[in-house]
């Protein structure tokens, strides 16, 4: 069976109408057979279709929503080197642009699954399906939500779900940290570096963190750890965060509490839920996928980078630097089978003709 056959079975070459020169209508074939499909368009699939569509490989990104990942939620970035300061939506734009001018596809599709087909992999997508020799995914995470109200009105203008990134717009503020684990006590007490208050909220008795971290945290004197209460309400003014509602849950009583940022940290999830990696992939036990210094999954073809991939660390530098990995060497193996010998079916010589095997 011939690769265009094999393709057609598989529904990846489907018809379109099209017009030809004259203006007549005519079907014509949309060939979804790709060398390189990167699954998300965050700054690690940009990333990553800049080096494929330089390299010259036929790259298509398949992005559920608009292009830019997280950084549509991000209202002012100062740690991307080379920008002072730039807009989330701003960045975004450039790494689109930057991508679509060497020729990758950019296309509107959510990806469902992804299977191997021989020595291929099959991207299925609510609107059809992709062949392709390597696969990068970049499908990034989710941080969990409160789900109060306030939280999605003032993201981005005092709630955040990143020290790192956020903390400096807060100096000599005062901040409230939501959440009991590892992440809330160690981002609440780097936050102590700008904010000259932070009050670390969980709702439960003692906090799941380790033990050295709320040491820490009680020891530091800026810090103030409010236990067995929540967060019922974020509001403000002229759209900045100016204070939330706290509930206590011992005594049933809510008081306001005054904080210009509120940082929540209650969990991040990766976006990895439409492929049964757990079964076939390595992945650590938050379901973040485990890669080796190339950026490949444990399924050979496969590669991750960006949030999606367990690491220390999730920022846009560590993004775009794991995708530039990812997509040169998917590019430098791409080049290796091309110069492969043909490999001749087993069945059909038997595996002892090596004067068979690629003249
Ligand atoms: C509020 C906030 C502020 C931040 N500020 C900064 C900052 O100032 N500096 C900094 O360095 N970092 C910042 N970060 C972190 C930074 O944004 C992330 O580390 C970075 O965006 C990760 O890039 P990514 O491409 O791996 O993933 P993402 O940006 O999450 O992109 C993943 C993309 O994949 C798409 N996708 C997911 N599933 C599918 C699917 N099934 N099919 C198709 N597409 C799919 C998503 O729609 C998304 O567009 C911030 C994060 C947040 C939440």
């Amino acid at each position: 069976m011939g690769l265009v056959q094999a393709a057609a079975d598989l529904g990846i070459l489907e018809y379109e109408k099209g017009l030809d020169n004259m203006g007549a209508s005519q079907p014509m074939e949309k060939d979804r057979r790709y060398d390189v499909v990167i699954i998300g368009g965050g700054p690690a699939g940009l990333t990553a279709a800049l080096y494929a569509g330089r390299a010259r490989v036929r790259t298509v990104l398949l992005e559920r929503g608009a292009p830019g990942g997280q950084l549509l939620n991000t209202e002012a970035i100062e740690d991307y080197p080379g920008f002072d300061h730039i807009t989330g939506p701003e960045l975004a734009q450039r790494m689109a642009d930057q991508a679509v001018k060497f020729g990758v596809d950019l296309e509107t599709a959510r990806v469902t699954a992804i299977r191997q087909h021989g020595d291929k992999k099959v991207v299925e997508t609510e609107d059809g399906e992709y062949l392709a020799d390597f696969v990068i995914l970049t499908a990034g995470g989710e941080p969990k939500k409160l789900g109060i109200p306030g939280e999605g009105e003032f993201q981005g203008r005092g709630v955040s779900q990143c020290a790192v990134c956020d903390g400096a717009f807060f100096k000599e503020e005062v901040v409230a940290v939501i959440g009991g684990g590892d992440a809330a006590l160690e981002e609440g007490v780097f936050l102590t570096r700008y904010a000259k208050k932070v009050y670390i909220i969980h709702r439960r008795e003692h906090f799941r963190a380790q033990a050295i971290l709320v040491e820490a945290a009680h020891k530091n004197p800026k810090v103030e750890l409010i236990t067995n209460s929540i967060v019922t309400e974020i509001k403000g003014e002229d759209g900045q965060v100016k204070e939330i509602t706290l509930k206590d849950l011992v005594s049933g009583q809510t008081r306001p509490l005054a904080v210009t940022g509120v940082f929540v940290f209650i969990g991040f999830q990766p976006n990895v839920q439409f492929f049964d990696h757990r079964d076939h992939v390595e992945h650590d036990p938050l379901g973040f996928l485990v890669t080796d210094s190339t950026m490949q999954t444990s399924l050979p073809g496969l590669y991750a980078a960006g949030d999606v991939r367990s690491q220390l660390t999730r920022q846009i530098t560590t993004a775009v630097g794991d995708a530039t990995t990812a997509a040169i060497d998917a590019v430098k193996k791409l080049e290796a089978k091309k110069h492969e010998p043909t490999p001749v079916p087993v069945d059909i010589y038997g595996p002892t003709r090596p004067d068979l095997v690629g003249s």
